[in-house]
């Protein structure tokens, strides 16, 4: 994947802040940091998203990620930590390489997770599990 920035990045021919490492997995500060701490964790194989990353992969970077956050707590003393991970155009996904970005959160941040929520219909949630549980 040679036009991918996560893949240069993992090759390291494209420069990033590197907070950790193991065989499968790589975290790096994000260069654009909603908070002070935001970073990402990849699988060092290429995969777009969430629907192509195999199990294996997704396992080492849920590891990594717990690994991460544990050194943002001890390091930074956040009063939180927001997960996000965004797949497709549609989500706000701008870097097709599988990422989950760590998001430290301090009181008073002005970050806002602009989820606009409202109870459901009980029978549209019915319906809406029924075709979830027929795509498994
Ligand atoms: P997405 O919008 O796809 O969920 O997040 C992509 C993230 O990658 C953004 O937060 C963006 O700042 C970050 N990013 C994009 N290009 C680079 C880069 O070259 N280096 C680093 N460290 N982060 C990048
Ligand atoms: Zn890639």
């Amino acid at each position: 994947m040679d036009d991918c920035i996560f893949c240069r990045i993992v090759a390291g021919e494209a420069p990033a802040h590197r907070l950790y490492e193991d065989d499968d997995t790589v975290a790096f500060m994000d260069i654009n940091p909603a908070t002070d701490g935001h970073c990402l964790v990849i699988p060092k194989r290429h995969a777009a998203d969430l629907w192509e990353l195999p199990d294996e992969d997704g396992d080492a970077v849920w590891r990594s990620v717990r690994r991460v956050a544990a050194g943002v707590r001890a390091g930074l003393h956040p009063d939180g930590l927001n997960l996000l991970q965004s797949n497709g155009r549609a989500a706000l996904q701008t870097v097709f390489h599988f990422h989950v970005h760590v998001i430290p959160r301090f009181k008073g941040d002005g970050i806002h997770v602009p989820l606009l929520r409202a109870p459901g219909d009980r029978s549209q949630l019915e319906e809406i599990a029924d075709r979830i549980r027929s795509g498994f």
